[in-house]
């Protein structure tokens, strides 16, 4: 019984040691070279490159470090029947959610605004905005975004939530399907996306989602960079219509050297660092879900393939 970790070597490291700590009768390897094919019944990753998974002749199960699966679930031979697991960690769900707060915070109380004055030595006071005046829209209220939700909602501001089926979340409106969409956006004035990132929501916020919001309005983007259309944002943006956005995630993670989001004044970017899930969580989960495969018992956080998340 072994577990191949297939990752970069700043996660790889620490959760090799963690899972021989937890489990000393699996065998654990970290990368490719030494590992014996045979042997390997489950794989830790965040991607696959074509050709890694036929590799494994007895694998069981395939264990993504993180909560998003969209990377794994695009490797061209993973099997259709291959069981797919994903990280569920409530302390990284509080972490995004602090996140977003924080940077909702920063935008209504014109803390982006403050800091260019300092840098020209300028006095200057703005009229506050009061928080039970500015709506926020959460899309996705699963795991991350119903946490994101409540948080918004504990502090005062009004909030509303989509998803594909209602949530009857405490003082969250529910919106669902297209028409829901649509509501919801014309009374957003923070829309957060906390999607996951599947063939329905690959490009959603372009032009015509975006323009639906209220003159003013601000983006916060914490799913995946390709939800967004970046160029149609940054237009509307200059056009005046949206008043910014903070982005922790981008379809190229670096962006390139010219990507205007490096310099844009309006843009707040972060290299993708919302909230990190529990190392120790991804072995734990990793180890008990092997178990579980072995005994045929439901495993821990399972993908629903057809869904794609
Ligand atoms: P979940 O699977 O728990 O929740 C996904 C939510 O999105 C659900 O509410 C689901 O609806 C909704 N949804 C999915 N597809 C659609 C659709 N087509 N229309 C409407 N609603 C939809 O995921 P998590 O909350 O755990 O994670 C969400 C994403 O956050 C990850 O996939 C990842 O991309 C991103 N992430 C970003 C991090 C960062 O550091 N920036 C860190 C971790 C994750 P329903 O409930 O009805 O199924």
């Amino acid at each position: 019984m072994a577990i191949l970790v297939h990752l970069p070597s700043f996660m790889a490291v620490p959760i090799t040691a963690l899972l021989r700590e937890a489990a000393p009768d699996i065998t654990v390897w970290n990368g490719r070279e030494a590992a014996v094919p045979e042997e390997v019944e489950a794989i830790i990753a965040w991607g696959l490159k074509p050709g890694v998974l036929p590799a494994y002749p007895k694998l069981r199960l395939v264990c993504a470090a993180t909560a998003g699966v969209d990377k794994l679930l695009a490797a061209p031979d993973l099997p259709q029947d291959m069981p797919v697991t994903r990280i569920v960690d409530p302390g990284q769900q509080t972490g995004i959610a602090h996140f977003v707060l924080a940077m909702a915070l920063r935008h209504t109380r014109e803390l982006g605004v403050y800091a260019g004055q300092q840098r020209r030595g300028e006095w200057k006071r703005h009229r506050g905005r009061a928080l039970s005046g500015c709506r926020v829209g959460v899309l996705g209220l699963g795991e991350i975004g119903s946490e994101v939700a409540r948080m918004f909602a504990a502090i005062g501001f009004p909030v509303a939530g989509w998803s594909r089926s209602p949530k009857h979340l405490p003082g969250v409106a529910d919106f669902t399907g297209e028409d829901g969409l649509d509501a919801m956006l014309a009374q957003t004035d923070i829309l957060v996306c906390t999607l996951p990132l599947t063939p329905q929501t690959d490009g959603m916020l372009d032009r015509r989602t975006l323009s639906r919001l209220p003159q003013g309005a601000y983006l916060i983007n914490v799913g995946r960079g390709e939800h967004v259309v970046e160029a149609d944002l940054l237009a509307l943006i200059d056009e005046g219509h949206l008043s910014g956005a903070a982005l922790d995630v981008f379809a190229k993670e670096p962006p390139a050297a010219d990507d205007p989001v490096w310099t844009h004044p309006r843009i707040e970017a972060t290299p993708h660092i919302a909230a990190d899930p529990s190392y120790e969580l991804v072995a734990q989960q990793c180890i008990e879900n092997l178990r579980r495969a072995r005994d045929g018992r439901p495993l821990l956080n399972q993908v629903d393939r057809q869904a794609g998340y």
